[in-house]
């Protein structure tokens, strides 16, 4: 029990630093039980790690807490957060979210139960061990964190409205494939973040969200009640305006908006369809057995573009291919900002036309295909584009920004639009992956590692997850790193399913309670990554190889 660990630390007390082994197993504490998971081997290593598992009867959580999945994970993310704020200037260290509320490892709920998981730098003088310190600890500070986390020493009412405030998120969401709309941005919502490099909203000088009348939709949601904001309905929506308008501002908020977000964040009823997917050009990223033939034909090396493998991609073709393998993946919208895209893949004006025709230009543009893959597909497009005009031509809707307000300028746009004869699209090739190419095995054992949201190291290779702007939190990337060796391992990609059965699987395995099921032994911090990620992290690993494509 504490007493004994307390007293089994002192007896440690100097003696060298490998001892703390030792205390690797369980340890009962009068109001939970401590686990030592893993014991780092010196002062410098990485964290050592420890489970808290504080029992219903002690965490006296409220049924509405914690009943159903969404309000479970809510109030799990609520405790991660109070417990992060408790531990500061502590060892003890808990992975909490940013602005957004994604399951993950520290913290979850089962059957009334609240389970954490830390890390813990355990101290030394030098390589010796430090007792003292590490009996306040783990004998104080874990103790009074416990009581800290219980639901009567809680503001009852902000964890609740936290829970409400995601219950509210995630209505909005299932609400939008009814209405006919591929995302809501609410009235109100603020937007804009504090700076390139935060994600926290902008304080004083944001310009609130306003809806055109003419979009304007209204939804009533469990909380919140009657809200009001802009529908963005499924088709073809162009986004226009000048430099500097909020374009692109409001194209982040729907690549976020496959995510739930705090309270007080701005974007908490800003919500876009699950199967939302942000689209770029990625020059130099590898493209292994990909159907690009919809958008590139007739290449000069003369290479089959239905099949089509490089290991250094060009910035139409690796667009092409992160549009191609989205869809594979089941993305059935898609987001795209002209900042981020290949020029040539998206538009070709008339008098290019003229100068650069026939077998000569390979690449289809976008705004030829848009139109039929709704059409033929259902795919959905929203599409950031102040420099060209062409899309007047094939949008549904044209929204236009004007000093952070939209306008609806459908109408007007459609007077500028011209015939355009369009053709229809073939949906790309599913593929078969060869299992053995997706290997988590670096020198006998399983690696997943990260380096900041750049890198994820899996076994002997290193996937670049920069393109993966819909990455949101680190946790993601080890997540998706654990997604990927467990369909690798559990035989998920078995030689016969399609990458898409492979993730429809993935899923079900993950379940409601997703996070849980990726971890695996591993001993980290990790969040809930989307099939999106999972899959284009997959497309990105060099050893990947693909057995057929039908
Ligand atoms: P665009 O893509 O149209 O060129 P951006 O979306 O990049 O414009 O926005 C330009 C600047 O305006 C950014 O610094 C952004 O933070 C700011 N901004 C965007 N929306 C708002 C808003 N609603 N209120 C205040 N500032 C905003
Ligand atoms: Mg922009």
């Amino acid at each position: 029990d504490d007493a004994r660990l307390a007293e089994e630390l002192r007896r440690m007390d100097g003696a060298s630093y490998g001892r703390y082994k030792s205390l690797t197993g369980d340890w009962s504490f009068p109001d939970f039980t401590l686990t030592v998971e893993r014991v780092q081997s010196d002062p410098f290593a990485p964290p050592s790690r420890v489970a808290v598992r504080v029992p219903a009867e002690v965490a006296e959580l409220p049924d509405h807490a914690w009943r159903d999945p969404v309000r479970r994970r809510a109030t799990a993310d609520y405790l991660v957060r109070r417990a992060h704020r408790e531990l500061k200037g502590a060892r003890l260290r808990i992975d909490a979210g940013g602005q957004q509320v994604i399951a993950r490892a520290s913290g979850r709920i089962r059957d009334g139960a609240v389970e954490l998981r830390l890390g813990i730098e355990l101290p030394g003088h030098g390589r010796r061990i430090d007792a003292r310190t590490a009996e306040r600890e783990l004998c104080e500070r874990l103790p009074d964190l416990v009581d800290a986390l219980r639901w009567p020493a809680l503001d009852t009412a902000e964890a609740t409205a936290f829970a409400d405030s995601v219950e509210d998120t995630v209505a909005l969401r299932d609400l939008l494939p009814g209405l006919g709309l591929v995302a809501f941005v609410a009235d109100g919502a603020v937007l804009p973040r504090r700076s390139g490099v935060s994600d926290s909203p902008m304080e004083g000088a944001a310009v609130p969200f306003t809806a055109p009348e003419s979009m304007r939709v209204a939804v009533d949601l469990p909380h919140a009640g009657r809200v009001t904001g802009l529908g963005i309905p499924e088709g073809i929506t162009l986004i226009v305006g000048g430099g500097f308008h909020g374009k692109s501002t409001l194209l982040h908020a729907l690549e976020r908006g496959v995510y739930d977000h705090v309270p007080g964040d701005g974007r908490e009823l800003v919500v876009t369809r699950p199967d939302a997917v942000k689209i770029r050009a990625e020059e130099g990223r590898r493209v292994e057995r990909t159907d690009v033939s919809a958008f590139v034909r007739n290449l000069p090396t003369g290479a089959d573009t239905a099949d089509f493998s490089t290991d250094n991609a060009s910035g139409s073709t690796s667009q092409a291919a992160n549009i191609a393998e989205a869809l594979e993946a089941g993305a059935r919208t898609l987001l795209v900002d002209e900042d981020t895209t290949a020029t040539n893949l998206m538009i070709r004006d008339a008098r290019m036309q003229r100068l650069v025709h026939g077998d000569r230009e390979p690449l289809t543009p976008f705004v030829d295909l848009v139109r039929p893959l709704h059409r033929g597909h259902g795919v959905s497009t929203v599409l950031v584009m102040g420099g060209s005009g062409d899309y007047f031509d094939v949008a549904d809707r044209v929204v236009m920004l004007d000093g952070y307000r939209p306008y609806d300028v459908t109408e007007r746009a459609k007077e500028l639009a011209a015939e355009r004869a369009d053709a229809d699209f073939a949906m790309p090739a599913a593929r078969v992956v060869d299992p053995r190419s997706v290997d988590a095995t670096a020198r006998g054992r399983a690696r997943v590692k990260r380096r900041d949201m750049d890198v994820l190291t899996f076994g002997e290779d290193e996937i670049d997850v920069r393109g993966l702007t819909q990455l949101v939190d680190p946790g993601q990337v080890i997540g998706v790193g654990l997604a990927l060796r467990l369909l690798a391992e559990d035989g998920l990609l078995d030689g016969e399913r399609t990458l898409a059965q492979a993730l429809d699987a993935l899923e079900e395995r993950l379940g409601a309670d997703g996070a849980a099921a990726l971890g695996r032994g591993y001993a980290g911090d990790y969040a809930l990554p989307r099939r999106h990620e999972v899959a284009a992290a997959l497309n990105r690993l060099r050893s990947l190889r693909v057995l057929r494509s039908t």
